[in-house]
């Protein structure tokens, strides 16, 4: 009887100790003079208090500062629905096509993605979601166990499309990607924008990939640029949009009945391949009438963001990019404001508490309160007034863990 008593004593202790230790590890206090609380909030002269890898207090009067954000805009850790964090420029610069460059190995492959990763963190951005590559899973376990610095990753692996098969068929293919560790479901139920965007899965298709992913307990988003493939996925009851450039009113209608989000991938997408051509053509549909596609698609794109505005729906920021784009995500925050007419606010909001609630991590990121993750970036400037403000990240901490810290002119401990 004692025996077993001392040893319960000792199973406790054993389970309420370490809690202790980290109670009692000294916080983090971060002084800022300006916090964006990433849903429209903003406070001055606060500090957050951090400890562990979570936030415990927003507290005006916190003592002992360890870092010291003095004159620089404070938010949540940036959100991007849509990246490929394994695109990138091959050594001759030519974008990567694993069919053209046979020659790269995987563990090159995934050296590129882990070099993305660094540099999407450093820009800011510590949540990703990566549609899709089957390599993402590795990488993505490797940032979770701590040591390898990157963002959050999510990843849909492989994406339903139109070579996927009857409903039957890709009922079972989500559940196999499901089981081989996805995170959620990317499907194409059009072409590229660079064919013109029409469909290309029916609409008993679409319901199948995303009614399977909804039974097991998935998101599902969709790549539709035209409005056949955007109107089939909000029937189906998908999570979110994604490009949807020649959307009509009537599916805009549609999605903002249904509160389907919707991931527009406005300005720094087209603008990137544009601006990187000649390292795109001659790959894939990369060729001129694709380009001229692309280039025709950018007013279009900024007449439907505006409608999509005028309508509250709940747009989210995703920019799609990879090669050229990773690493300066926040340039598609300028577009938005200054192509697209977004209030700065609201470009925020849609990549920080928005973004968390579209992929359902709202009671965990996107938002500075007590008990988050303590996600917490900052720039030099002022955003709200300076849209170059976004290009200044200086200081970067993932889950408590300060990754940058580069604001001019200050040192820290
Ligand atoms: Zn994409």
């Amino acid at each position: 009887m004692v025996a077993k008593s001392g040893l319960w004593i000792l199973l406790v202790a054993g389970l309420i100790l370490p809690e202790v230790a980290r109670a009692q590890e000294r916080p983090t206090v971060i002084r800022a003079t300006t916090l964006l609380d990433g849903k429209g909030g903003v406070t001055r002269n606060v500090s957050i208090v951090v400890q562990g890898t979570r936030i415990t207090r927003i507290d005006p009067a916190a003592q002992g500062t360890t870092y010291d954000l003095k004159g620089l805009t404070v938010m949540p850790g940036w959100i991007d629905t849509h990246v490929h964090i394994d695109a990138h420029f091959d050594p001759n610069g030519k974008s990567h096509d694993a069919a053209l460059s046979r020659d790269e190995t995987p563990e090159q492959t995934m050296l590129y993605a882990v070099e993305n990763a660094y540099n999407v963190l450093m820009a800011g951005f510590t949540t990703v979601q990566s549609v899709g590559s089957p390599g993402d899973r590795d990488l993505r376990n490797a940032i979770a166990r701590g040591t390898i610095p990157g963002p959050r990753l999510l990843t849909s692996l492989r994406p339903v499309n139109e070579t996927t098969g009857t409903p039957e068929q890709i009922r079972a293919f989500v559940r196999q990607v499901v089981a081989d560790g996805a995170d959620l479901i990317k499907i194409f139920a059009t072409k590229s924008i660079r064919e013109g965007g029409g469909p290309i899965l029916t609409q008993a298709q679409v319901d199948a990939a995303c009614g399977e992913a909804r039974s097991l307990g998935k998101r599902a988003i969709v790549h539709a640029q035209g409005p056949e493939g955007a109107r089939a996925a909000v029937l189906a009851g998908c999570t979110s949009v994604e490009h949807g450039y020649r959307l009509t009113d009537e599916v805009l209608d549609l999605m903002a009945q249904h509160g389907t989000y919707y991931d527009p991938n406005f300005g720094l997408l087209l603008h990137n391949y544009i601006e990187n051509k000649e390292k795109f053509l001659g790959i894939g549909n990369f060729n001129e009438e694709g380009f001229e596609y692309m280039q025709k698609g950018i007013p279009i794109g900024i007449d439907t963001f505006k409608r999509a505005m005028n309508r509250k729906i709940k747009m989210v920021f995703g920019t799609d990019v990879g090669a050229g784009g990773l690493g300066r995500n926040f340039e598609e925050f300028i577009y938005r404001i200054r192509d697209g007419g977004q209030p700065p606010m609201e470009a925020i909001i849609s990549a920080t508490s928005r973004a968390a609630e579209s992929i359902r991590m709202q009671d965990k990121i996107g938002t500075l309160a007590p008990s988050m993750e303590a996600d917490i970036i900052a720039v030099d400037g002022n955003p709200l007034d300076d849209v170059t403000a976004f290009r200044r990240v200086v200081f970067v901490m993932k889950g408590g863990k300060v990754y940058r810290n580069v604001a001019p002119g200050r040192t820290s401990n």
